[in-house]
């Protein structure tokens, strides 16, 4: 604590007593103004020192006790002890001492100065605090967007803290092990990685014991003793762990790590800290709660398009798909082009291997012509061992040339299920839009089918174009 007096006086007895006293009271450093000074307030604001020494009534003629931010005690000369007094209830200084000076009465005078304006100074700090937890209640409580209310959590934290790292973390109550980053104040790409539990015994401890867990230094912690070879190169220091409770269950954990040595987090921290988790719990719980449904919403989106036996896509999205690549390909007159597979003699796998190995090459075949698609053409199963293709924005040679490829990979592919030697084929048609004859994605379906039937006559194991070859 600094301990810097400054003084305002001219007089010389109370400059002489003055001088006395600091010298016998080295824990003080007095530091005399100028005479000429009449900005009080701005020398205070300046040197800010732990209180002013000021003669009255000399150097509180411009002066408002409320104005200096700083305790003040006047000192007043007998000679001038009517106007010095005068001028103390003026300027509203309540401590002054009147001459003659005792060392006794100003040290006490000045501790009490002191003691009163660290009262002061903590009493700011607490009401700061609970503003700011009010703010941030108002303003999380306010927000419907659960990822933007996980944000504010993160950034407010470490605004009205000193971390390196503050993070939100979602405990996975399927595996103990496993937590997952769900906000990050700086290390927005650390959002949404894993956490291995086994290299994080602080989170894991506050998890068991339900509160909150201060870790003062890592290199001296036992419970992190495993850990430190870790920790070291990140040069985390001190952690704090904040388990968020909601209806008495754990649903996230606050984690703020500081990296400077000698940093722990204070006592006034750690309860800012835990208040603003306990605020959290119901955006947290929202938040999750949001996440998780998203999650399920796009796995049955993706459900919903999918042929539940190949994993590739049913016949009812690529209709949709049709239509749409068909008027964009009218619209914009760019050329798409349609493929159609039928495995050969699929009948034959199924009566030599059994229905069970037959769906497993069925699966195989699918994933290994769509392991060779691009990201905009749409593979679909068409029913049974036929299979769709759009191929949009592609040149017809380009098609047919891939097409022959497909063929050709599909001859020489050992499939899992089938003796060693046995292979299987597969025969295409092929439309190319623009075409005269094809005015609907109707019609796109029936040429390639024919070219597709045409394939199967000419002996199978082979490509069609419509119109070319047929
Ligand atoms: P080709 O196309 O060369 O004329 O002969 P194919 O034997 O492939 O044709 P066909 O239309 O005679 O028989 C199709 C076979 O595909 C018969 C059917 O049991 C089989 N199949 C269709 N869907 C499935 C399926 O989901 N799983 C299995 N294992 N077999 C299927
Ligand atoms: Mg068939
Ligand atoms: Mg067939």
């Amino acid at each position: 604590m600094e301990k810097n007096i400054l003084i305002y006086a001219q007089d010389i007895t109370i400059l002489n007593f003055l001088r006395s006293f600091f010298e016998s009271h080295k824990k003080y450093s007095p530091v005399i103004l100028k005479r000429e000074i009449t900005h009080l307030k701005s020398a205070c604001l300046k040197k800010k020192p732990a209180a002013l020494l000021v003669e009255s009534p000399f150097g509180l003629k411009h002066l408002e006790a409320s104005e200096i931010p700083c305790p003040v005690i006047a000192l007043i000369s007998s000679d001038s002890l009517t106007s010095g007094i005068r001028s103390v209830l003026k300027a509203d200084v309540d401590s002054y001492l009147i001459s003659p000076f005792y060392q006794e009465d100003l040290d006490y005078k000045l501790k009490v100065a002191m003691a009163r304006r660290n009262w002061i100074k903590h009493l700011d700090t607490k009401k700061k605090d609970l503003e700011s937890l009010l703010e941030f209640t108002c303003l999380i409580s306010a927000t419907l967007d659960p990822g933007e209310a996980l944000h504010l959590i993160v950034q407010k934290i470490a605004k009205i803290i000193r971390v390196t790292h503050c993070s939100i973390i979602s405990i996975d109550t399927g595996d103990q092990n496993s937590a997952y980053v769900v906000s990050s104040y700086k290390d927005s790409g650390t959002t949404n990685t894993r956490l291995d539990l086994g290299k994080h015994p602080e989170i894991k401890q506050a998890i068991l014991l339900k509160k909150p867990l201060l870790v003062k230094d890592v290199f001296k912690d036992p419970l992190m003793k495993d850990v430190v070879d870790i920790l070291k190169p990140l040069g985390i220091r001190s952690i704090a762990v904040f388990p968020v409770i909601f209806r008495d269950e754990i649903i996230g954990i606050l984690l703020l790590r500081a990296s400077k040595a000698g940093r722990t987090f204070t006592a006034r921290e750690m309860n800012l800290c835990s208040s603003i988790a306990n605020a959290s719990a119901n955006a947290l719980y929202n938040a999750f709660l949001h996440e998780k449904v998203e999650r399920e919403k796009i796995q049955l989106e993706r459900l919903a398009i999918t042929d539940y036996m190949t994993g590739i896509y049913n016949i009812r999205y690529f209709y949709s798909r049709l239509e749409d690549e068909f008027s964009r390909s009218v619209r914009y007159n760019t050329p798409m082009v349609c493929i159609m597979f039928d495995i050969d003699y699929f009948k034959r796998i199924n009566d030599t291997y059994g229905h069970r190995i037959g769906d497993i090459v069925l699966r195989e075949f699918a994933q290994l012509i769509r392991g060779r698609t691009r990201r905009s053409d749409i593979f679909a199963r068409y029913g049974g061992e036929e299979f769709i293709m759009i191929l949009p924005e592609i040149q017809r040679e380009e098609a047919i040339m891939k097409a022959e490829e497909l063929r050709k990979v599909v001859e020489g592919y050992r499939f899992m299920g089938l003796e060693d030697n046995d292979r299987i084929t597969v025969s295409m048609g092929i439309a190319c839009i623009p075409d005269e004859q094809i005015k609907t994605p109707d019609d796109l379906i029936s040429v390639t089918d024919q070219a597709l039937f045409a394939a199967k006559h000419k002996g199978r194991n082979q490509i069609i174009v419509f119109p070319d070859n047929l």
